[in-house]
C-alpha cells in the first residue's frame, strides 16, 4: 500500500514500457514489507538533466537507467564505481550521502547467473559489441577467460578487444564462427537478434559448431527460448536464457538501495509473471 511515508525507486529509459524491472522490484519490496515502490519513468535523452534534478528534489531512493541513457547519464553524476568507470556505462544510480553515484551491475549479474565454472584460459565467444557486450566481455576477461568478440560491425568488436584486453575480433559470419567455436566452452549472445518480436531471427552460428562441450547463454529474456537456444539444446549444449542475469543484476541494485539481501525467488517469479507465456510463442515457430 502507498502511504505518506512511501519512498520511490524507478527505472528511466526511452522507451521504458517493456521493462520487467518494475514487476521484479515491486514483488521484492512487497515480499519484504518495505515501504518502497518502483516506478517506470519515460525519460528522453533531452530531459535527462532535469530528471537528475528531479531525483534530488523528489528524494528518489534508487534508479535503474536503461537504453539510451546508460552512457549519457555519466556526465551528471558525482561519482562512479570502479567497474562503471571501466565500462563507461551505468545502470544503477544510488546515493552516498548527498552524492549521486553510478554503478554497472550487468557484468556481476552475468557472472552470478552463469551456471558453469569459469576456468582461466578457457575460451568464450561473445556475439555482439553493444552495451551489454561491454559488461560481459569485461566480466569474462576479469575472470581470466580468453574472449573472442564477433560483431556485424567489426570495428566495434575491435574496439572492445582493445578496451578490455580480449583475445580477438571476428566478423559475425558462419565460417569464422565455426572456427572460433571449435575450442570454445562458452557462447554468449549479446546481440538483439531473435528478441521479441523478431522470434524467427537467429545469429549466423552454424549448427555443426554447436558441440556438446559448449554452453550457450543468450542475454535475451523475451522470448524465454530464442531460436539460437532451441537449436543449441537440440545439439546437446547446455543452455540458459537472460532471465537469471536480469534477476541477479537487479538483486545487486536492490541490495545497494535497501541494505537487505534480495529475495531472488520472488524476483524470478515477478519477472516470469511479467513476461507471461513466451515459451508458448517459440514452440509455435
Ligand atoms: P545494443 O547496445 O544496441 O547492441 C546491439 C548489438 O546487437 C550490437 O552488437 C549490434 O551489432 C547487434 N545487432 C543488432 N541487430 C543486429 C542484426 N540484425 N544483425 C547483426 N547484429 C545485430 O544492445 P544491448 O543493450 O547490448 O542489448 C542487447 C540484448 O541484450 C537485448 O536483447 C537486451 O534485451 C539484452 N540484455 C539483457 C540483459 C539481461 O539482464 N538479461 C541485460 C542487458 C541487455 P552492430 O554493432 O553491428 O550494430
Amino acid at each position: 500500500m502507498i502511504r505518506g511515508t512511501t519512498k520511490v525507486c524507478g527505472v528511466w529509459g526511452w522507451p521504458v514500457t517493456h521493462s520487467a524491472s518494475p514487476a521484479m522490484h515491486n514483488a521484492a519490496f512487497e515480499a519484504l514489507g518495505l515501504d518502497l515502490v518502483y516506478v517506470p519513468f519515460a525519460v528522453s535523452p533531452e530531459n535527462l538533466k532535469q530528471a537528475i534534478a528531479g531525483a534530488r528534489a523528489l528524494g528518489l531512493v534508487g534508479v535503474n537507467v536503461t537504453v539510451p541513457l546508460k552512457e549519457r547519464v555519466i556526465e551528471f553524476l558525482d561519482r562512479l564505481t570502479e567497474r562503471a568507470e571501466r565500462l563507461g556505462s551505468v545502470n544503477t544510480l544510488f546515493w552516498d550521502g548527498d552524492q549521486l553515484c553510478g554503478d554497472s551491475t550487468d557484468g556481476a549479474g552475468f557472472l552470478e547467473a552463469l551456471p558453469i565454472t569459469l576456468t582461466p584460459g578457457m575460451t568464450a565467444v561473445v556475439l555482439g559489441a553493444g552495451g551489454s557486450a561491454r559488461a560481459v566481455v569485461d566480466a569474462l576477461v576479469q575472470s581470466g577467460v580468453r574472449v573472442l568478440v564477433a560483431n556485424r560491425t567489426i570495428k566495434r568488436a575491435e574496439e572492445l578487444v582493445t578496451r578490455f584486453g580480449a583475445t580477438g575480433a571476428l566478423p559475425l559470419e558462419e565460417a569464422p564462427l565455426r572456427e572460433a567455436l571449435q575450442d570454445a566452452s562458452l557462447l554468449v549472445n549479446t546481440t538483439s537478434i531473435g528478441m521479441h518480436p523478431n522470434y524467427a531471427q537467429q545469429p549466423p552460428v552454424p549448427e555443426d559448431a554447436l558441440h556438446p562441450g559448449l554452453f550457450v547463454t543468450d542475454l535475451i529474456y523475451n522470448p524465454a527460448q530464442t531460436r539460437l537456444l532451441a537449436r543449441a539444446k537440440q545439439c546437446g549444449c547446455g543452455t540458459q536464457n537472460g532471465i537469471e542475469m536480469l534477476v541477479q543484476q537487479g538483486a545487486i541494485s536492490f541490495t545497494r538501495w535497501t541494505g537487505q539481501e534480495a529475495p531472488l525467488d520472488i524476483m524470478r517469479r515477478g519477472v516470469k509473471q511479467f513476461l507471461g507465456k513466451t515459451d508458448t510463442i517459440i514452440e509455435a515457430l
